[in-house]
């Protein structure tokens, strides 16, 4: 396979194949992201996505396949209509066996496709887009240079619903620093109500050397919540999202504490945990830092 630089996949994509159709990602401006800084973004020559899918299909007639597929990298939504159907239409004759295509997007990719475009990306094969929301604080979004806007948010959960899109929703723990903690937790939730998608992941924020926000944090501009406070942030998204059904986890490396269930019948149980490894406040009771990863 023609991978291009380091690779990045949601965690529920651990066993997909991923196709690399772009190099980075076009946006590639979020202060705390540090993933694609060394690509500049572009798509990949179909001769190359084509070489790769061929090579993909000896394996599988070999009996190493997979019945699902992650468009790499960070961006792949934001391809146009035309490629994107190819690569599907590629995926399906070469493929035959995989049931669904994943990709990351996000305002932007979303936001330049209408719900029929997006519908004619779903009978093709697109199944899930995992979004990196990290927040539903308009101020916070905006202090991270996310490139969107909360009525973006809301309007990109509402198309992927109608086209018939499964939605996963990333979100950032601690991401609003010390200063906008408690805004950042409390319109997350907000935010997630109004989108109710079907699934959530929660990470935990790391600030990496060399990124903005590094450099943010170095000028006194940012400050991360303590390991406890980002929990509270996790237990207050969990406590005031209202979902019709949704996955939710922190199972995420990046995480103190995993934890997966079923919104809205286990939040309860969800709580009760989070209440005790807080109320305790024993950093026994998280996970080391050595074993946490980005
Ligand atoms: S949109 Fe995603 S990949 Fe691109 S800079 Fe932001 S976090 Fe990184």
């Amino acid at each position: 396979m023609d991978y291009v630089g380091r690779i990045y996949r949601p965690p529920s994509e651990a066993h997909s194949l991923l196709l690399q159709v772009t190099l980075g990602c076009s946006h590639n401006r979020c202060v705390y992201c540090d993933m694609y800084r060394d690509k500049q973004f572009r798509p990949k020559p179909w001769e190359t996505i084509e070489a790769d899918l061929r090579e993909a299909a000896a394996a599988g007639r070999k009996g190493f396949r997979s019945d699902k597929v992650f468009l790499c990298d960070g961006d792949a939504l934001i391809l146009g209509q035309r490629r994107l159907l190819q690569i599907l239409a590629g995926i399906r004759e070469h493929l035959p066996w995989v049931t669904r295509v994943g990709t990351y997007g996000d305002t932007r990719s979303v936001g330049r496709k209408s719900v029929e475009a997006l519908g004619e990306l779903r009978a093709a094969g697109l199944g899930i887009v995992y979004h990196g929301m990290e927040t539903g604080s308009p101020a916070v979004l905006e202090r991270i240079d996310k490139g969107g806007t909360r009525p973006e948010l809301i309007t990109m959960a509402d198309k992927l619903r109608a086209a018939g899109l499964t939605h996963s929703v990333i979100v950032l723990l601690g991401i609003g620093g010390v200063a906008l903690s408690q805004e950042h937790a409390r319109e997350t939730a907000e935010a997630l109500t109004r989108m109710d998608p079907p699934f959530v992941g929660a990470l935990t924020t790391t600030v990496v050397p060399g990124t903005p926000l590094w450099e943010m944090q170095t000028r006194g501009e940012f400050q991360l919540p303590s390991k406890f406070r980002m929990l509270e942030e996790l237990r207050e998204i969990v406590a005031h999202s209202e979902f019709s059904r949704c996955r939710f986890s922190s199972n995420h490396a990046s995480n103190y504490v995993p934890l997966r269930g079923t919104l809205p019948q286990d939040k309860a149980a969800m709580l009760s945990v989070l209440d005790e490894i807080i109320a305790r406040g024993d950093e026994r009771l998280l996970k080391p830092e050595h074993l946490r990863r980005l």
